[in-house]
């Protein structure tokens, strides 16, 4: 088997005796050649501390005020803010960013009523996060509360239910960190790859990168409608004072370094003397 010049390069401490172009292996995923260092680096990003957001994200709530929220009509939403958090208030309808987000990362944190108030299944601590408008990942106060499995904190709406059942009691912070990947279209409007969602709840996989058979809905299976690449994200109101903080967002696309680059013919020889290669007897 070939063996990459850059590694025998590494291996021998000669870098500078080797030349390296037409020589390497190539990866065929990436176009690349494997251990190429003249690929795109990762870009840097700098943690934030716990859960706060990273650099390079869009902060939608920092504590303070609703200006990243619209209601559906582009109005100023109605929902409490206070003490570093804003809270749904019954009958004020649903909010939505005022940017529109496609593929994306979210990081959201929550609150159900730490009193249920004698409410049980869907109508203790209710809401949902919303990706593009349309497809809901149930916000609900699911401790110790027994309700359809589909509707569950962590459940893709009426589609997936939660790996498991990972909430904390009510009144206590849950976080959620979400992937979606929203749906591709055709130009007929078919749908050529159904969006994507991955969640973990309180750190907990509870859905792993499942296909959406469309957007979700009580009771219905709605099927696909084109609709543009970016939308807003729509938290909902559904009569429980559901509670939510530390809300921020990445979206999401195909960094340069993990593109593929057009393959390059490349002559697969390694051109070391003799005595070099006597050097590398066995497996690399
Ligand atoms: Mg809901």
């Amino acid at each position: 088997m070939p063996l990459n010049p850059r590694i025998a390069a590494a291996l021998l401490g000669t870098a500078a005796a080797f030349t390296l172009p037409n020589t390497a292996v190539a990866d065929t995923n990436s176009g690349y050649l494997i251990h190429d260092m003249d690929r795109e680096q990762a870009p840097v990003v700098t943690p934030g501390k716990e859960f706060e957001a990273p650099s390079d994200a869009i902060v939608l709530f920092d504590g303070t005020d609703l200006s990243a929220w619209r209601t559906e009509d582009g109005g100023t939403p109605k929902w409490k803010v206070e003490n570093g958090y804003f809270e749904a208030v019954s009958g004020s309808d649903d909010i939505f960013t005022k940017e529109g987000f496609g593929d994306c990362q979210l990081h959201i944190e929550w609150a159900s009523p730490a009193d249920p108030a004698g409410k049980d299944g869907q109508n203790r601590g209710n809401s949902g996060v919303f990706f593009m408008e349309k497809y809901e990942i149930q916000v609900l106060d699911s401790h110790n509360n027994r309700t359809y499995a589909d509707g569950h904190a962590g459940s893709v709406y009426a589609q997936y239910p939660p790996q498991v059942n990972a909430t904390r009691p009510p009144g206590e912070w849950q976080r959620y960190d979400i992937i979606f990947h929203r749906p591709r279209f055709n130009e007929d409007g078919t749908v050529k790859q159904p969006a994507r969602m991955t969640a973990l709840l309180n750190g907990i996989l509870v859905q792993d990168g499942v296909a959406l058979t469309g957007p979700t809905s009580w009771l219905m299976q709605k099927p696909y409608e084109k609709h543009p690449d970016k939308m807003s994200i729509k938290l909902q109101d559904h009569d429980s004072p559901v509670r939510f903080r530390n809300i921020w967002i990445r979206p999401l696309s195909q960094p340069e370094h993990l593109k593929p680059i057009p393959m390059k013919k490349r002559e697969h020889k390694v051109a070391l003397s003799p005595a070099q290669l006597d050097r590398f007897v066995g497996s690399y």
